[in-house]
Parts: structure tokens; C-alpha cells; sequence
């Protein structure tokens, strides 16, 4: 049954019901799908939607948080410190402002909070200036945009299909700042800008800024020769490190601001294994003091000190466990990555050891493609995303030709290489050998159980 709101008719006093509708805009899949489940939801009094809310979580937290085997690159558990740090009644208490200058008094405590966490992140990835206050990496790359470059100006970032996330292209973030993107040029075999074609390109498009880092980033980015072109050009380098800033934040991987990259941002929970936000990260002062000021007063007002706890936390973990994590996440995915090539699958980065970091990415281009390999994969308690890949024409019928595949949360849950072996051979059940997902479903939580 749709839920009905009340309207009143420009006319006042007589009221008409339309029924609701959440997104009439969305794909037939998306409409489909909300309009299956506002049929199931009945009872809107509080206790029915407390009920509900309750059944959501409880199912989502077994399937997916205990039973489920979770590749998704883009997500993490928060350790049970950083959990046990957590302040969600301190996200609604409002904070303006820097320690010290704050709209709202009786605040103080959280001053630590708010010294502590940019001090800690600052000093993981080589930083004097640290941002924490955005919510998301998303805003905080708006916030750099915003900062650093003008409505019509250009912006250079990596093509969707080599990882240029949705942040960095027009229908994201720069769009709202009425930025021009364009892609930068790719070269495919070195997973990486093409050194040899940037310079002209540059002078050609003239970007304000040229941004880097991906969403799938299997090998480090030529930071120092990139930075060299880039400064000839005139163009300030950002690296979106959101994916690697676990690794970068342990030392591994890459050290993308003493590589040359003048900003660096980056999400808390995805690698790193914080609570959801943004950071901003650089060197420079002057460059600092804009970004910032993006972020407050620009992008955000009241912003939630309740976050810093654990990201502070999250952090210290880090400066503590002196890179140990950082490496059984790359080890994980090596391992995983030579299992699935051994089984069978088109692996990207044959020739280079498949990958230097957490991720791994398969060519599922004879599996249907990605959205459909990752669709088969999750009936087998399975989860990841499809991803573009940089060999991927535009006319390809597959959206996004690849599987992406990230070993952080999997390492955190105490996975080791024969847990990920033992993965790999239950992907190739499903997606090369046909097996029926549902006993490869209890098995992969059986597994799971085992080990945590
Ligand atoms: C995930 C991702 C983001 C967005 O991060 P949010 O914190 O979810 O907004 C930005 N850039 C890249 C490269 C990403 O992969």
C-alpha cells in the first residue's frame, strides 16, 4: 500500500491525498525496488517504525557484519576502541568555530578532541595542516575545489574508467561549483596519467587543478613526475588518496605529499578504518588557511566533534601498530589476487604482481560484467562493487567492465591468506564453475564465524 501524505489544494481549506513518492526520477530498478519495499512498510506509528527500524539493523548486522565476507573497497570496521570511543549524543551538540573563538560556550572539553584528531592524522600523513571537519571526502574535495579554482574554470582529473571518482567529475562536486572537467590523459599500461601527453594536454586545457588518485588504485601514481609537469603548467596537484589512506597514513604504498602533491584528501573509513569524513591535508600554509576556510564557514557550520573521538582513536591505532595492518591488508590481496588468476579469472596487473596495494581488481568482462559478477557474488555472501576499468571502451554494453575487490575489512576481521584462497575458490565457484551460491552463503559464514 503507497503512503499517503496530505496536501492542501492551493484553494486552502479542502485537502487532496497524492501518494508519496520517493524518487519518480530514479531507474525502473530503483523504482522498482523502493516501490516493493513502501508495500511492505504498514505500520508508521512509533512503535511499528521502531520495530522496523530494529528488524533492518538486526538482519543487516548479520548478513553482512558477521556472516558476510566483505571485499567492498570502499568500506572498513571501525576497531573496538574506536567504537567504544564513539560520542553519537555529542554529534547533536552544535560546535562553531576553533577552540578558543567557539559561537556556543560550555564546550570546552571537546576542545581536546578537536586538537588531538588534526594533530594525529596531520602528523600519519606528513602533514603540518590537517582539515578533519568534513563529513566526507566528497565535501572536502568540493571544499578544495572551491578554494582553489572559480565557476568556468578547468579541472583535470583521472577518466571514470581508471577510478576518477564521482567527486572529481561534472555530475559530482565540481559540477556544483560550475567547474569544467576533462580527463586527464591515461596511460594504460602504466596504470597511471601519461606522463608523455600531459605537458601539451596541460597547455592545452590549461586546469586549475589536476587531480589524482582513484577509486581502484592497484599501483602508486609518478607523484614526483607528475608534480614536475603540473608545476610547469601551473596547475596545483591534489591526491585523493580515499582509498589509500590507510596504507599512506602506515608509510606504505606512497607518501603522496613528500612525493610533491600540494593537497592531499582523503576519506576516514574506508582503508584508514575511522568514522565516516573528510580530510584535508598539505603543507603550505597559504594553501591550508584557503581549504580551511572552505570547510569553516563555507561548507559547514555546526560540525560533529563526536566523530574526532574515534577518529583520534583510529589514528593512534595507527601511529601504533607501526604499519602491521597496512601489510597483512597488501599481503591479503596479493595472495587473494594470485588465487584468482590460478583459478582462472582475467586478473589486472598480471605482469606487475597484480597489485601494491589493498586492491585487486578482475577483468569480469566474460562474466557479464561487473554490476552482474557482483550481483552473483553477494547471493553467495559475497560483497563488492563493479568498477571501470582503464582498458574499458566507451561503447562496452557492461557500465563498468571490472570487479573491484579491497582486502581491508576482511584483514581487520582476521582474515589470513588461506581464508582469502579459500574466497577466491568460492568466487570461482559461482562466477566459472556455475555452483549454486546458497551452500557457498553458509559456508562463507561458517568461515567467518571460525575466525572471529
Ligand atoms: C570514496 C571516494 C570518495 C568519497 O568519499 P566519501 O567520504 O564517501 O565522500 C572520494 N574520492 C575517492 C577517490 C573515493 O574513492
Amino acid at each position: 500500500m503507497p503512503v499517503l501524505i496530505t496536501k492542501r489544494t492551493q484553494e486552502g481549506g479542502a485537502v487532496s491525498q497524492e501518494p508519496q513518492s520517493i524518487a519518480p526520477w530514479a531507474s525502473s530498478a530503483a523504482r522498482a525496488r523502493i516501490a516493493e519495499v513502501a508495500a511492505g512498510l504498514t505500520d508508521l506509528s512509533l512503535d511499528g517504525v521502531t520495530a522496523t527500524v530494529r528488524r533492518a539493523l538486526g538482519e543487516h548486522a548479520r548478513r553482512f557484519d558477521q556472516e558476510g565476507i566483505v571485499l567492498y573497497a570502499g568500506t572498513n570496521v571501525m576497531s573496538e576502541a574506536a567504537q567504544r570511543a564513539g560520542g553519537p549524543l555529542v554529534a547533536s551538540r552544535p560546535s562553531m568555530g576553533w577552540p578558543g573563538e567557539k559561537y556556543q560556550t560550555g564546550l570546552d572539553s571537546l576542545d581536546l578532541l578537536e586538537v588531538l584528531a588534526p594533530t594525529l592524522v596531520g602528523r600519519l600523513v606528513g602533514a603540518r595542516f590537517a582539515e578533519v571537519r568534513s563529513q566526507s571526502a566528497t565535501l572536502a574535495n568540493l571544499a578544495v575545489y572551491s578554494a582553489f579554482a572559480q565557476p568556468g574554470d578547468t579541472i583535470a582529473v583521472l577518466p571514470q574508467r581508471a577510478g576518477g571518482h564521482t567527486s572529481h567529475h561534472a555530475v559530482g562536486a565540481p559540477g556544483v561549483r560550475g567547474l569544467r572537467v576533462v580527463d586527464l590523459p591515461y596511460d594504460i599500461d602504466a596504470f597511471d596519467v601519461d606522463l608523455a601527453a600531459l605537458p601539451g594536454f596541460l597547455e592545452l586545457e590549461c586546469p586549475r587543478l589536476v587531480v589524482i588518485g582513484a577509486s581502484l588504485l592497484l599501483f602508486p601514481h609518478r607523484v614526483a613526475a607528475i608534480r614536475e609537469i603540473t608545476e610547469a603548467a601551473g596547475a596545483l596537484l591534489v591526491y585523493d588518496a580515499s582509498h589509500m589512506a590507510g596504507l599512506v597514513a602506515a608509510g606504505r604504498f606512497q607518501r603522496p605529499l613528500a612525493e610533491g602533491a600540494q593537497v592531499l584528501t582523503f576519506s576516514t573509513y574506508k582503508s584508514f578504518g575511522g568514522p565516516p569524513g573528510g580530510v584535508i591535508a598539505t603543507n603550505d600554509a597559504a594553501l591550508a588557511e584557503r581549504a580551511s576556510t572552505a570547510v569553516f564557514p563555507g561548507l559547514t557550520a555546526n560540525y560533529d566533534a563526536g566523530r574526532l573521538a574515534p577518529l583520534a582513536v583510529t589514528a593512534a591505532e595507527i601511529l601504533q601498530d607501526g604499519g602491521a595492518y597496512a601489510d597483512r591488508c597488501m599481503a591479503n590481496a596479493r595472495a587473494l589476487a594470485a588465487a584468482l588468476h590460478d583459478e582462472g579469472f582475467t586478473v589486472a596487473g598480471v605482469d606487475r604482481g597484480f597489485t601494491e596495494s589493498h586492491h585487486v581488481a578482475v577483468d569480469a568482462h566474460l562474466l557479464g560484467g561487473g554490476q552482474a559478477a557482483a550481483a552473483g557474488l553477494a547471493a553467495a555472501g559475497i560483497y563488492l562493487s563493479a568498477v571501470g576499468l582503464p582498458w574499458q571502451r566507451e561503447e562496452e554494453p557492461a557500465r563498468d567492465r571490472g570487479l573491484r575487490i579491497g582486502t581491508q575489512e576482511v584483514t581487520r576481521r582476521g582474515f589470513g591468506p588461506d581464508d582469502v584462497r579459500q574466497t577466491a575458490v568460492w568466487m570461482a565457484d559461482v562466477l566459472l564453475r556455475d555452483a549454486d551460491p546458497e551452500p557457498i552463503r553458509k559456508a562463507a559464514a561458517a568461515l567467518r564465524a571460525g575466525i572471529s
